[in-house]
């Protein structure tokens, strides 16, 4: 199940498989607030992928 916050109010959303993501909140209805909520391997992952780019 793929989790998504509210950038605006934090809510967080559930997303079962099949459904659709909302373009708005459906708390307090903001467009395009949702972003993904990382599991903690994706964090790792992306720490490791930021630390692994080079410096410029
Ligand atoms: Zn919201």
């Amino acid at each position: 199940m793929a989790k998504y916050r509210c950038r605006n109010c934090n809510y967080l959303l559930d997303l079962r498989p099949g459904k659709r993501l909302p373009t708005k909140c459906p708390y307090c209805s903001k467009d395009g607030t949702l972003d993904p909520v990382k599991s903690a391997q994706e964090l790792i992952d992306e720490v490791a992928s930021i630390k692994s780019r080079d410096e410029e």
